[in-house]
């Protein structure tokens, strides 16, 4: 499918929530959608990718009755962790080349507050384990099997994450075992999220399976505060997708959040991330990254490396996604 195709795609993936009573959903350019347009908007949030939309919803639900960015971005991002019908985040992720489904994920507050989640294995909800991570232990990071233990011990389920479709999809990779990413279709986008709430606080989640078929033991950007999500208060917020090792290499997140600090509007601050990629990486018209980013004023913004990225952008009366400019066409 081609990078176009597969943006419309997730469109139409995303009016499925246009059924719920606050969103009048829209696939809209940036030119007839500039960044400005949600200035001064309270509550706000944006996500990436076409299943955005939904978790834009279930954040809605919160951030609409006055309550907070932190608990906005955890439910937020929860429902695509549930949805098995995805396969780049939570259940049903695509598992790693040894058939394991390994779970990455972190949550940060804008007072800079945060916890995470790495390789975690059986827990539907990698976010959740994060946030008890922060509020639960003097820690910031937790891996692996201690990961499982802690999350365990918190009361959470453990299950089987690995569905039917995915085992499929593996053990066909595994005939040729071949790890070789294509373009927006590498079945591994992950869902990241910045909120802003009626307080004019902002909190972020970022959580993926992270790149299919990946080594074991393989983690990505995604639960790495700075690379896959960063949040301030006093300027913004950021999160990251598409190849984590790229984004890790130049903490991305934080990055464009810094970029915002000195001024940049989000989109500027994202170009400017993507630019410094560019700048390491020869190969990089041979991958995806995009970040999106908000500012405490309201503005949103994203940029991809290549065409084909958005990012769902909802406020009290509308959820829409909005194609993201790039720097390849
Ligand atoms: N950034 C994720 C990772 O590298 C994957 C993605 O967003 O597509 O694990």
């Amino acid at each position: 499918m081609n990078t176009r195709r597969k943006f419309l795609a997730q469109a139409t993936i995303g009016s499925l929530a246009a059924m719920s009573p606050v969103s009048s959903i829209s696939c809209t350019d940036r030119a007839e959608n500039p960044d400005e347009k949600t200035i001064g908007k309270k509550p706000l949030v944006i996500s990436t990718w076409g299943f955005g939309l939904q978790a834009n919803e279930g954040a809605l639900k919160v951030l609409n009755s006055g309550g907070k960015a932190l608990d906005a971005v955890e439910q937020g991002v929860r429902i695509i962790e549930a949805d098995g019908s995805n396969s780049s985040v939570g259940y049903g992720g695509l598992p790693d080349r040894e058939g394991h489904v390994t779970l990455d994920a972190c949550i940060m507050d804008g007072g800079g507050m945060c916890g995470s989640v790495c390789a975690l294995e059986h827990i539907v909800h990698p976010v959740t384990v994060a946030r008890k991570v922060m509020e639960q232990t003097p820690h910031v990071i937790l891996v692996g099997e201690g990961a499982l233990q802690f999350a365990l011990a918190q009361g959470m389920k453990k299950e089987n994450l690995l569905t039917k479709e995915s085992e499929a999809a593996w053990k066909e990779w595994l005939e040729e075992a071949k790890y070789k990413p294509i373009i927006n279709i590498e079945n591994h986008d992950t869902i990241g999220m910045v909120a802003l709430d009626k307080n004019g606080d902002m909190a972020g989640a970022c959580t993926t399976s992270g790149l299919a078929y990946k080594m074991r033991g393989r983690v990505g950007d995604s639960p790495i505060i700075g690379a896959g999500l960063y949040v301030d208060n006093e300027v913004g917020g950021a999160a990251a997708t598409g190849l984590g090792e790229a984004v890790l290499r130049t903490l991305g997140s934080f990055l464009v959040v810094e970029l915002m600090r000195q001024g940049k509007s989000p989109k500027e601050a994202c170009r400017e991330a993507v630019l410094r990629i560019k700048s390491k990486h020869a190969n990089y018209k041979d991958f995806q990254v995009g970040f999106i980013a908000m500012n405490k004023k309201g503005e949103t913004g994203g940029f991809s490396i290549h065409e084909g990225f958005g990012y769902a952008v909802g406020s009290e009366h509308s959820n829409e996604l909005v194609k993201a400019e790039s720097l390849l066409e």
